[in-house]
């Protein structure tokens, strides 16, 4: 699994300002990447772990997009938590990519609206968002075994927990990495040029992409969600001690389906959570217009899974509301992907699974 020619050797020193890192120690670097427009300097704040014995270097990053925090927090935790002295490999962590963006809490840098996951292996003479993205992926990315990047859905939405594939021909590598996660649901979109998962392939650095909550909005279980799936990562690579749990089966869904959206203005109130079953018909929210009373039944039109649903309370015509994506009960298989047995792992049946079973029952 360990590919030599990208491996990292801890006495290396990333970049101009961060210090050698020792095994067995953990460091904090900056990493400068460009003076900015009020001549302030921009850098890339890392953590280097260095594990006390050889093994993969992973990268963990997050806030690519700079208003999706829940992978800022989960990383957070993971490198107060990890112990080098119990590490095998390293861990290079970067809990926020686009700082430019996390400043102002958007998706983007206002001051060239470039969605940094477009535009990787990004550019030394263009935008500050291409300067950033280049520096990361040339230093940090190229330097990577594996790779996993946190994403939450776009403000105000949420999406239910999973792992995004989106590179043509996946190797068996990226496959068990996707599946290492222990995510319950992957969702298998088209390539797109620029993305970081695309670009960090076609370098032959698996990259797995983890959409987990909603920008701009933290909670515990998704941080946890999220801790659980980078230490099922590192078990099963060997890099930490423990059995990692994973799914037997992945759900499949296809979160290109379309939205169901309010017709009216006023407060909209979900019925439903993410990843329930709802049959054809049944009501997934309401619309209450609070000066005319008025009220609009949100009803799916299908059976299936309601795979995204908004924060936003205020809603106006053709605000989208939530998302549920077919889901045949009778014919499981073909929503259903096996997983592969990995090391250091043990299967347990699909937590969303066991609830839809449950339904049947
Ligand atoms: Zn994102």
């Amino acid at each position: 699994m360990q590919k030599d020619e990208n491996q990292i050797n801890p006495d290396v020193q990333i970049g101009q300002m961060g210090r050698k890192g020792r095994r067995g120690e953990k460091i904090l670097g900056h990493l400068k990447v460009a003076v900015g427009e009020n001549h302030q300097e921009i850098r890339l704040n890392y953590f280097g772990i260095w594990g006390v014995k050889d093994g993969p270097t992973l990268l963990l990053n997050a806030a690519v997009h700079g208003n999706e925090v829940v992978g800022v927090e989960v990383l957070r935790e993971i490198v107060d938590d990890i112990n080098p002295k119990e590490l095998c490999g390293n861990l290079l962590v970067v809990p926020i990519v686009n700082s430019l963006a996390f400043d102002y809490g958007l998706r983007c840098y206002p001051n060239d609206n470039i969605d940094m996951n477009r535009i990787f292996p990004g550019n030394t003479d263009g935008t500050m968002t291409e300067k950033i993205a280049h520096t990361f992926f040339d230093v940090f990315a190229r330097r990577a075994d594996y790779i996993i990047d946190l994403h939450s859905a776009e403000f105000p939405d949420e999406l239910i927990p999973h792992v995004r594939v989106r590179v043509k021909n996946p190797s068996s590598e990226y496959l068990n990495l996707v599946a290492s996660t222990g995510i319950n649901a992957v969702w298998k979109g088209s390539e797109v040029e620029g993305m970081l998962q695309t670009e960090a392939h076609r370098i032959g650095v698996p990259c797995t992409t983890i959409e987990i909550g909603s920008a701009g909005r933290i909670t515990r279980g998704n941080v946890e969600l999220g801790i659980l799936a980078i230490k099922n990562v590192m078990r099963i690579l060997g890099m930490l001690e423990g059995t990692a749990e994973i799914p037997s089966r992945q759900i499949v869904l296809d979160l290109n389906s379309a939205w169901l959206r309010s017709p009216i203005d006023g407060i909209f109130r979900p019925a439903t959570k993410l990843g329930q079953f709802v049959k054809a018909g049944e009501t997934v929210g309401r619309i209450v217009n609070p000066a005319s009373f008025e009220e609009y039944l949100l009803i799916s039109h299908l059976s299936g899974i309601v795979a995204g649903i908004s924060h936003q309370p205020i809603v106006q015509p053709g605000t989208r509301l939530a998302i549920v994506v077919d889901f045949d009960r009778d014919d499981l298989t073909k929503h259903l992907v096996e997983l592969p047995a990995l090391p250091n792992s043990q299967l347990k049946e699909n937590e969303y699974l066991n609830i839809l079973i449950n339904e049947l029952n």
